[in-house]
C-alpha cells in the first residue's frame, strides 16, 4: 500500500505546474518544456484540439440556423456575455455561459470569459501593441500607482522573442509612444485611412494614424512552418478557430510546441482549487484540483508553479490559497491581494461619413483597422486628467442596395448594387487608474458547483475616466472635422466595466513587498517559487492591448525561473 501511494504521488509530480492554458499560460508552458522541465498544465475547460476542435470554421453562412445571430432566448439566459461582440452562432461554444460560472456584481462588471483549451486565445481580436516607456514609466511620473520594478528595455528582447515565434504583422513607424517589433509585412489602410493619416500628420505635430500591429502570419517565417502554421487567407473568421493557423493562439502553436518537447502533459477538465503551501519548507508545494466532472479532489505537486488562470481568477485562486503562514491568501501579508485592479475604458465612439474619393473602394477584407497611438499627456501633463488614450479607426464603404420591386425588377436591383459612401469610425481605448477601492475578493457563504468561493467583483469608472472619454470625443470630432468628414456623430456607452476585456491586476508587480506582491521577475515576493504572469501582475493598464506584454512577461519569467531553480534559489 505504502508503495502504491508513492507510485501515485510520483505520478503527480512535476518539475513545473502551469495554472491556465490561455494566452500567458501556453506560453508558459512553451517555456517551461523547452528548457526541459517536466511540466503539468492544468486547465479547467475541455479538451480544444487546433482544427479538429474548430466546429464551425468551414461553414457557409447559410449553413447556421440562425444565420449567424444568437436566437433571444439564450440572450435572455446570457445577459453578460450576450453584451460581447463576438457572443454570436459561430463563437458562442468558446464562451463562458452566465448561468454555468456565477459571480458576485459588487457593482455592475461584465465578466467575458472562455474556459478551454487555449483560454481566450481563440477568441481574442489579435491587436498586439508593445507598451512603451511611457507606460511602464507613468505611475512613477503621476504618482496614482506603486511605480514599475521594470522598464521597457527590460520587456524589448522579450517582446521581439515573442513576437518572432507568434508571428506579428505591422509597419515599423518609428513612434515613441509606441515601439516597433520584429514585424512580418503589415496590412493595408484604406485610401481614406491613409489620406486621413496624412491630414493628421499634416495639422498636428504628435498625432499618427498607423496601421494596428496583429498577430496575423502574413508571410510565414520558418519558425512558423515548423509550427505547421501558414499564412493568414484574409477570411476574418478567426473567432472560429483559424484552420491554417494564420493568427496566433494556443491551440496552434505554443501548446503543440510544448507538446513536442515530450515534456508535456496537458490535463483538461482540471479545475485549480488552491496552491498548496508547505509549512515547513516555507514555500508551495503544488495545487488542489477538482475533476470539473467527478468533483473528485486530486493534488499535484512540483517544485515551481506559474499561475496564469486570467486576471481575476488568478486572484481567485491564490486568495482561495489559505494556509497557517498565510489566512489571507498566498503571499498575502500586507492585504492587498485583490486590490487595485484596473481594466481599458472603451466607452465611446465617434463615427462620420466622406464623400471623397467617390470613384474607390476597398477589396477583399483585413482582419485588422487603423490606430491612433496615444497623445494626450505624454510629453508633459496637459489636461485634467491623468494618462491618455488611443484610438481604433476604420475607413470602410459598404453597398446601397435597393430591395424594392418584384419579379425581374426584385432582382435586376439586387444585382446591381451601387457603393454606399464612406463610413468612418473610431472607438477609444483608455487607461483607467488602478485604486485601492478597484478590487476583488471572495464571498464568504456563496460557492460555485465545485465549491469554491464565487468572486465578487467590485470596480467602477471614476471622475477621470469621465474627463478622458469627454476628451476622446472632442479630440476625435474635430480631427473628423479637419479632414473634412461630415455627418459627426459620437456615443458613450457607458457599459459597465469588464466588456473592455482587458481586466489587470490585483497582484501587481512592484519593488517593496509592502505595496506589491510580486517582485520584478513575476514572482511571489513571500512564496519564490510561485510566478504571475497573467494580467493580475500589471501595475499598471496602459492604452496599449495587454496580451503581447502577458507573453513577453511570461518567457521573460519562465527564464528566470528556470535559472533560479538550477541554482537551487527556488
Ligand atoms: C472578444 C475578445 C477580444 C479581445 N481582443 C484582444 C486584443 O485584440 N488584444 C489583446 O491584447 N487582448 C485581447 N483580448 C484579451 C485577451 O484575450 C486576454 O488578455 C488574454 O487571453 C489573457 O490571457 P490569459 O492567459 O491571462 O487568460 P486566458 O487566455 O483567458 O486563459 C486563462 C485560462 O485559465 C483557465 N482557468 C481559469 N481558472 C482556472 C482554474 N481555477 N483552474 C484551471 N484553469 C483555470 C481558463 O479556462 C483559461 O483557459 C480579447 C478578449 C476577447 C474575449
Ligand atoms: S483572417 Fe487569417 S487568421 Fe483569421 S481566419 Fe482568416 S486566415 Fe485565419
Amino acid at each position: 500500500m505504502a508503495n502504491l501511494n508513492t507510485q501515485s504521488i510520483q505520478a503527480q509530480t512535476f518539475d513545473a505546474i502551469v495554472i491556465g492554458s490561455g494566452i500567458s499560460g501556453g506560453w508558459a508552458a512553451k517555456e517551461l518544456t523547452e528548457k526541459g522541465l517536466k511540466t503539468l498544465v492544468l486547465e479547467r475547460g475541455r479538451d480544444v484540439q487546433h482544427i479538429s476542435g474548430y466546429p464551425t470554421t468551414n461553414m457557409n453562412p447559410w449553413e447556421f440556423e440562425h444565420r449567424g445571430q444568437i436566437p433571444l432566448e439564450v440572450m435572455k439566459e446570457n445577459p453578460i456575455v450576450g453584451k460581447c461582440y463576438a457572443f454570436r452562432e459561430d463563437a458562442q461554444h468558446f464562451f463562458v455561459k452566465d448561468k454555468e460560472h456565477p459571480y458576485v456584481q459588487e457593482k455592475p462588471f461584465d465578466w467575458i470569459r472562455g474556459y478551454q483549451v487555449g483560454g481566450k486565445s481563440l477568441l481574442w481580436a489579435r491587436h498586439t501593441q508593445r507598451w512603451s516607456d511611457f507606460d511602464f514609466e507613468g505611475p512613477a511620473r503621476d504618482g496614482f500607482a506603486v511605480d514599475w520594478p521594470i522598464r521597457y528595455k527590460d520587456v524589448a528582447p522579450w517582446y521581439s522573442y515573442v513576437e518572432k515565434f507568434a508571428g506579428i504583422s505591422g509597419n515599423k513607424d518609428g513612434l515613441a509612444t509606441l515601439p516597433d517589433g520584429e514585424f512580418l509585412p503589415p496590412f493595408e489602410l484604406s485610401c481614406v485611412e491613409n489620406y486621413f493619416k496624412e491630414t493628421v500628420s499634416s495639422q498636428y505635430k504628435d498625432r499618427h494614424v498607423i496601421i494596428a500591429r496583429c498577430a496575423h502570419i502574413t508571410e510565414p517565417q520558418p519558425v512558423h512552418i515548423a509550427q505547421g502554421r501558414g499564412k493568414c487567407q484574409n477570411r476574418v473568421l478567426c473567432q472560429r478557430g483559424c484552420p491554417f493557423g494564420g493568427y496566433f493562439s494556443s491551440n496552434s502553436s505554443t501548446l503543440p510546441w510544448a507538446a513536442k518537447t515530450g515534456k508535456l502533459t496537458l490535463r483538461p477538465d482540471s479545475v485549480v482549487h488552491s496552491v498548496i503551501f508547505d509549512e515547513k519548507k516555507g514555500k508551495a508545494k503544488g495545487v488542489r484540483v477538482i475533476d470539473a466532472h467527478t468533483k473528485q479532489l486530486t493534488e499535484y505537486y512540483a517544485r515551481i508553479i506559474f499561475v496564469n488562470a486570467a486576471a481575476l481568477n488568478t486572484n481567485l485562486i491564490l486568495l482561495n490559497s489559505t494556509s497557517k503562514r498565510f489566512p489571507n491568501g498566498l503571499g498575502n501579508d500586507n492585504g492587498l491581494l485583490g486590490k487595485f485592479v484596473a481594466f481599458h475604458n472603451y466607452r465611446a465612439r465617434v463615427s462620420a461619413e466622406y464623400d471623397g474619393f467617390a470613384d474607390k473602394t476597398t477589396d477583399g477584407r483585413r482582419p485588422t483597422g487603423g490606430y491612433i497611438p496615444r497623445f494626450r499627456n505624454v510629453f508633459k501633463q496637459e489636461t485634467g486628467f491623468l494618462r491618455g488614450y488611443a484610438a481604433g479607426l476604420s475607413a470602410s464603404r459598404g453597398n446601397d442596395q435597393k430591395r424594392d420591386g418584384i419579379g425581374a425588377s426584385l432582382k435586376e436591383n439586387l444585382l446591381h448594387p451601387t457603393l454606399g459612401t464612406w463610413r468612418v469610425g473610431s472607438h477609444m481605448m483608455g487607461e483607467t487608474i488602478p485604486k485601492e477601492t478597484n478590487l476583488v475578493s471572495l464571498d464568504k457563504s456563496q460557492k460555485d458547483a465545485w465549491g469554491i468561493p464565487l468572486l465578487k467583483v467590485k470596480v467602477d469608472y471614476d471622475e477621470n475616466d469621465e474627463q478622458m472619454t469627454r476628451d476622446y470625443i472632442e479630440q476625435l470630432s474635430d480631427m473628423f472635422a479637419r479632414a473634412g468628414f461630415t455627418n459627426i456623430t459620437s456615443t458613450d456607452s457607458k457599459q459597465a466595466p469588464g466588456l473592455d476585456i482587458h481586466e489587470m491586476g490585483g497582484v501587481r508587480m512592484g519593488k517593496d513587498p509592502k505595496t506589491s506582491l510580486l517582485n520584478e521577475w513575476n514572482q511571489l515576493h513571500l512564496c519564490k517559487n510561485v510566478f504571475v504572469t497573467d494580467g493580475a501582475c500589471m501595475t499598471s493598464t496602459s492604452t496599449q492591448n495587454p496580451s503581447l506584454t502577458y507573453m513577453a512577461l511570461t518567457a521573460r519569467a519562465a527564464d528566470y525561473a528556470v535559472k533560479e531553480l538550477k541554482k537551487g534559489n527556488v
